[in-house]
C-alpha cells in the first residue's frame, strides 16, 4: 500500500491545501506545517519557493539544501548558480520563473526525501501548481520526475521531450547537482542545457 493511502497527514495536507484559494495564504499554511517531525525540528526555514505571479514557467526541484534552508529560498548555492547560468544561456529569466521543490523542508545531511515525506508535501506542491497555473512545468531530478510522472520511469527515457501533463506542458531533466557531480563534459550537464533550450523554444512558440 502506498504512503498516500495509509498516512493521515497526506489527506489532511491535501484538504488544507485545497482550502487555500490564493498563493500567499497557501504559503502561510505551508510555513506552519509540522507533518514531518524530523524535518520540522531541524529546519531553519520552510522553503515555500519563489512564486512569481503570471510566470509561464515553473521549475520543480527536489528539496532545500543547507544554503536554501539557511536563506529560505530554493536553488541557491552551487547548483542554483549553475541553474541560473544555464537558464541565462538558454534565454530564460530566473526572475520571471516560479521555482518550487517537492519537499519544503531540508532532509538531514541532504539525504533524498523518503516516500512518506514526498507523499505528504505533494499536497502542498499540487495546490501551488494549480494556483500558479504555469504553461510549462520543468522537473529537475528523480524526485521531481517521480512526483510528475512516476517513480519507475527512467529519467533518461523521458527527458528531451515535451509531454502533455495536467493540461500543461512538461519537460523532465536532470538536477543541476547531477550536472555538477559529473562535470561540464558529463551527460547530465549537456542534457540539462539542451532541455532548458527546449523549454525556451516551447515558451517562445506561445
Ligand atoms: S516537508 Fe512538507 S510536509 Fe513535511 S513538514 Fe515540511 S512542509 Fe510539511
Amino acid at each position: 500500500m502506498s504512503p498516500r493511502a495509509v498516512d493521515p497527514w497526506v489527506r489532511s495536507i491535501a484538504g488544507f491545501a485545497d482550502a487555500c484559494t490564493e498563493v500567499e495564504g497557501l504559503a502561510r499554511a505551508i510555513r506552519a506545517c509540522t507533518a514531518c517531525a524530523e524535518l520540522a525540528a531541524a529546519r531553519r526555514h520552510v522553503v515555500v519557493g519563489d512564486t512569481i505571479p503570471g510566470a509561464r514557467l515553473l521549475i520543480v526541484g527536489e528539496a532545500p539544501g543547507a544554503t536554501e534552508d539557511a536563506e529560505g529560498r530554493p536553488f541557491l548555492g552551487k547548483a542554483g548558480r549553475l541553474l541560473d547560468r544555464l537558464m541565462a544561456d538558454a534565454g530564460l529569466r530566473r526572475d520571471e520563473t516560479s521555482v518550487l521543490n517537492v519537499l519544503k523542508c531540508r532532509p538531514p545531511d541532504n539525504r533524498a526525501p523518503t516516500r512518506a515525506e514526498a507523499a505528504r508535501c505533494t499536497g502542498w506542491l499540487d495546490r501551488q501548481v494549480t494556483l500558479l497555473d504555469p504553461a510549462l512545468v520543468m522537473t529537475l531530478g528523480r524526485s521531481a520526475m517521480s512526483w510528475a510522472i512516476d517513480a519507475k520511469t527512467r529519467l533518461s527515457d523521458v527527458r528531451g521531450t515535451v509531454h502533455d501533463w495536467r493540461g500543461r506542458r512538461l519537460v523532465a531533466s536532470y538536477h543541476p547537482s547531477a550536472a555538477l557531480r559529473f562535470g561540464p563534459n558529463g551527460e547530465p550537464h549537456a542534457a540539462l542545457a539542451a532541455d532548458l533550450r527546449l523549454v525556451a523554444k516551447v515558451l517562445a512558440c506561445g
